[in-house]
């Protein structure tokens, strides 16, 4: 990828409403562009980052059996008022029809999907089921902030899971528990597992997955010493109170929350009449299970905790592009011919290894200028071609997490960067 033909171009300025590090870096580096408050849109570069993690999460949940479905986002007004949610849920999104008729934008599923799933699934034969969605959501949030943490339109994954007895549904609940770990994990984020109330849908505790960060807007009590967490809405512990689970002194944080998952029992079933037909005959009831990660705030989340002041440190699994090819521009034609071929060899071999490569080929940019997009950008590699590193036969290597910079060997450089990717 050319940056001087990339659409979407970083910015020299701040915006000056970013009320927040990924507000500010996000809209900086040209991952996304603001449409109002709470909305985005997804520029080129950004959404190459959120496509990765919408593969992560794809693959875990795959993983587990869950099976991807679309649903609508437009959703008839009369499946909210079954569920007792039309008057209920204050971030609902209410559309009046030209033809009289109203409709929600949904902020969540479970109106939609549970009589689908009772339209198809008649015996405890069929069950157990998991399905799942990456799909846009609305919420009329009162105030939309912290760039794409609150929106009023963003991206959720949302799974549901249906199961005739308590022991399958807690089996597959804890599966899901794991795999969510095992998604931020790979999203390069240490999550906590948090206990939370069950939120405005179900009465029941839920378990939140929460990154320290102080951007958060959730307080929170942690555990240095062990993997204990709270959130202080509900929290029966205090900073200085001994964790309930090995004693040592907790303190208080902030988290932001990339994922909540939920027991529902049978809030939904039970208000769609979905049971089947059990193995004796009689009508079994359906217990739910809601499981949520907000795919957008979790890009979000992912600037909020790797970013220095020079701008965003992606991930190897989720930045853009792997890495960020500086070629400067020598003053001599002859020179300045044979930097940009090297270049542009280095970039085909690269890519030809299955590299991706954001090279920044302007001729008409300063040296200053493009280290400085390259760090604001924020790739795992900065690789520079220039008349110095070509009288060596050499390109010069510098890591964004690291200050120093080498020099390799041309020759060498699609090996090593091989390798680099894969440690
Ligand atoms: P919050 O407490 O932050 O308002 P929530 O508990 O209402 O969120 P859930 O219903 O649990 O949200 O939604 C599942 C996930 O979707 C959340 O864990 C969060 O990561 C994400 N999410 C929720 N609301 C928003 C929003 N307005 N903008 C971006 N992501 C959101
Ligand atoms: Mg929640």
């Amino acid at each position: 990828m050319r940056y001087s033909s990339l659409f979407g171009k970083t910015s020299k300025t701040a915006p000056h409403d970013a009320d927040s590090v990924n507000a500010r870096l996000l809209v900086q580096g040209g991952f996304v562009d603001r449409v109002m408050a709470g909305v985005y849109t997804w520029l080129p570069l950004g959404l190459r980052t959120l496509r990765k993690v919408e593969t992560i999460i794809r693959e875990e949940m795959d993983r587990i059996g869950g099976q991807e479905l679309l649903l609508t986002a437009l959703q008839p007004k009369e499946n909210w008022v079954k569920s007792e949610r039309w008057d209920n849920v204050d971030v609902l999104f209410k559309i009046p029809s030209q033809t009289g008729k109203e409709y929600a934008l949904g902020p969540t599923a479970e109106d939609i999907v549970t009589p689908l799933v009772g339209s198809f699934v008649r015996s405890y034969k069929d069950l157990p089921l998991a399905v799942y969605q990456i799909q846009t959501k609305f919420r009329d949030e009162l105030r939309a902030k912290s760039g794409v943490l609150r929106g009023r339109e963003f991206l959720m994954k949302d799974m549901y899971s249906f199961h005739t007895d308590r022991a399958d549904f807690e089996a597959f609940y804890e599966k899901a528990k794991q795999a969510y770990l095992v998604v931020f994990g790979r999203c390069g984020l240490k999550a906590k597992v948090t206990e939370a109330s069950g939120g405005a849908f179900t009465k029941k505790v839920s378990h939140e997955f929460q990154v320290e960060t102080q951007a958060g807007e959730d307080a929170l009590v942690m555990c240095r010493n062990c993997h204990y967490a709270q959130n202080t809405e509900i929290a029966t512990n205090k900073e200085g109170d001994a964790c309930p689970n090995c004693k040592a002194a907790l303190f208080s944080t902030k988290g932001i929350e990339v994922g909540n998952i939920f027991d529902l029992g049978d809030r939904f079933s039970k208000a769609f009449d979905f049971t089947v037909a059990g193995a004796d005959g009689t009508r079994k009831e359906i217990i739910m299970g809601c499981y949520g990660i907000g795919v957008t705030r979790l890009v979000g989340a992912i600037v909020e905790a790797s970013h220095d002041d020079k701008g965003m440190i992606w991930p190897k699994s989720v930045a853009p592009c792997h890495v960020h090819l500086v070629s400067l521009a020598a003053k001599d034609p002859n020179a300045a011919a044979k930097v940009r071929e090297a270049a542009e060899k280095l970039e085909r071999d690269l890519e030809a290894a299955g590299i991706e490569v954001l090279h920044d080929d302007r001729e008409d940019a300063r040296a200053g200028e493009k280290f400085a997009d390259a760090d604001l950008i924020g790739l795992p590699l900065r690789l520079v071609v220039s008349e110095k590193t070509m009288a060596e036969d050499a390109v010069e290597w510098k890591e964004r997490t690291s200050a120093d910079a080498k020099r390799v060997p041309l020759a060498q450089a699609v090996e090593d960067v091989k390798r680099f990717m894969a440690a």
